[in-house]
């Protein structure tokens, strides 16, 4: 079943439940704690919050999501892109657990010539949180599921809040096993490759007072009005209704894969089995591009254009990872220009504002791959001619002011420097490099002081830039706590 066959039986079975369908939200949306919508709840935060009343009791939607946090994952796992689609449910003080289960129930297992995605019943994993015997007797006394396919979990993998006081609760999730070639059985808690998880459903129940972390909160009292927000993933759907081993092999991502093999020479799959964990480095390197390449297209066709801070931080090093996976592969030419038109001929049966709006898209894609490629060609041999003066010192690590002068001199972010010192077995000194990066920042600061009288700086970024402009890892730590659900 095509993605967007799946994207559209969703729609329809919860518009027939009397859902309204609501439009997905662009992935740039107005909230100061997220770098781009990563859940479907996102654009209806308001109404679970209680500041504003929903004009509908039930609501669906497909919504885009981008998440930074999962771009170490990309390639490697077999089930997480850094843009992906979640389909959701959401019910505003109308039904709760029983009707949020019999909803998901019937969709899934509904056979396909009925309009439903006709999974097998009894290849079907929920996981409850561990104290949630509600949710526990309705899978197994109102569904059927056999005690020992129910699996009971902990807060970090099966509660619900969004990192500060306010609404909360348990979630129930759902794999499906996909057999013994995926891996260990055992369920959901042994192997998540195997058993891949497809949707979680959110009880939204609580009122929480104090959130001190993920799993440690205090309750103050049972919400008047009981929320449901769910998130399927469109891309995991796809995995399994496409019968395919992982995320970058659907219908909307494989395309351009096979264009990137094709253009490098390489033949995809040629060395791994089924654990994802266990593939070669070109097939991972295959799927970073074929995902960073649609993600990019999103993003660009969001609005977002390549900088060096915030959300044009991520894109820009999406791009310069796609362009810099196909070098690593062996092809040296300008590649977005092959590879974006293989991306947009697959979205754009669900986005068409895609294909209008391609020309703007494409110019801003290939021109930040070629500015990379000019960065790369007056930077390699300045980070060669380093790694090789460190290893013949018998050094492992490149020294901290070698990765500044590489960041102020040739424009290479810390993470390019990192990744190539990598490949060529070396460490970076980051404490170092990071200690420069806050002198000059230091020095700039003082500078526009004194011409300025001081100046309030009321960007969102601010704290981040506190952190290093360009510490990767300061936005998955600004995404992963944003992250809403589950
Ligand atoms: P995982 O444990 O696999 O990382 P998650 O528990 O972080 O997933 P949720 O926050 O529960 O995911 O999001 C709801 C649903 O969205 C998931 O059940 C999954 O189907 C989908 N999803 C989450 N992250 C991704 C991703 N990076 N790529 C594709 N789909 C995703
Ligand atoms: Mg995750
Ligand atoms: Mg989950
Ligand atoms: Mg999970």
């Amino acid at each position: 079943m095509e993605t967007a066959e799946i994207r559209r039986r969703f729609l329809s079975f919860y518009e027939s439940k009397g859902h309204t369908i609501v439009p997905s939200s662009p992935l740039v949306y107005d909230d100061p704690n997220l770098l781009f919508v990563n859940a479907g709840m996102v654009p209806f935060k308001p109404y679970f919050l209680g500041q504003q009343a929903p004009q509908w009791d039930r609501a669906t939607s497909v919504q885009k999501c981008v998440r930074t946090g999962d771009i170490e994952e990309v390639g490697k796992t077999s089930r997480h892109g850094t843009f992906f689609q979640m389909n959701g449910n959401f019910s505003f003080g109308d039904y709760f657990k029983e009707g949020a289960i019999q909803f998901a129930w019937e969709l899934i297992t509904t056979s396909q010539d009925q309009g439903g995605y006709g999974l097998d019943a009894d290849k079907i994993w929920p996981t409850v949180y561990e104290d949630d015997d509600e949710a526990y007797d309705l899978w197994h006394r109102m569904i059927g599921i056999p005690a020992e396919r129910i699996t009971r979990r902990g807060k970090l993998d099966n509660y619900w809040h969004m990192g500060v006081p306010g609404p909360g609760g348990p979630c129930s999730e759902l794999y499906l096993d996909r057999g013994p070639e995926y891996g260990r059985e055992g369920g959901p808690a042994v192997d998540e490759d195997r058993y891949l998880e497809f949707w979680n459903l959110v009880f939204m129940q609580y009122e929480l007072s104090a959130v001190r972390a993920k799993d440690d909160f205090d309750i103050a009292a049972e919400l008047p009005k009981k929320n449901i927000d769910t998130g399927m993933g469109l891309e995991r759907m796809a995995t399994l209704l496409q019968g395919v081993d992982n995320l970058y092999e659907i219908d909307e991502v494989y395309p351009v894969l096979d264009r990137a093999a094709e253009l490098t020479g390489k033949k995809y799959g040629a060395h791994s089995g089924h654990a994802a964990s266990e593939s070669h480095p070109d097939d991972v390197r295959l799927r970073v591009v074929a995902d960073h390449v649609r993600s990019s297209l999103m993003l660009i066709g969001d609005g977002v254009t390549p900088g060096n801070e915030g959300r044009g931080y991520v894109l820009r090093r999406m791009l310069r990872r796609a362009v810099r996976s196909m070098r690593l592969l062996g092809f040296d030419e300008p590649s977005l220009p092959l590879l974006l038109p293989v991306s947009v001929e697959r979205m754009k049966q669900s986005y068409p504002e895609l294909e209008s709006g391609f020309d703007r898209i494409s110019q801003i894609a290939y021109a930040e791959e070629e500015a990379f490629r000019r960065t790369l060609a007056s930077g390699t041999t300045i980070l060669d001619t380093a790694v090789a003066r460190t290893k013949s010192s018998g050094g492992t690590t490149l020294a901290g002011d070698q990765a500044f002068a590489l960041h102020d001199t040739y424009g290479f972010p810390i993470d390019l420097t990192l990744e190539m010192a990598s490949e060529q077995g070396l460490e970076v000194d980051r404490e170092g490099f990071t200690r420069l990066m806050q002198e000059q920042r230091d020095r700039a600061k003082a500078d526009a002081k004194a011409k300025k009288g001081g100046h309030a700086n009321t960007e969102v970024w601010k704290d981040l830039r506190a952190l290093g402009a360009t510490d990767w890892r300061a936005y998955q730590e600004l995404t992963s706590e944003a992250k809403v659900v589950g």
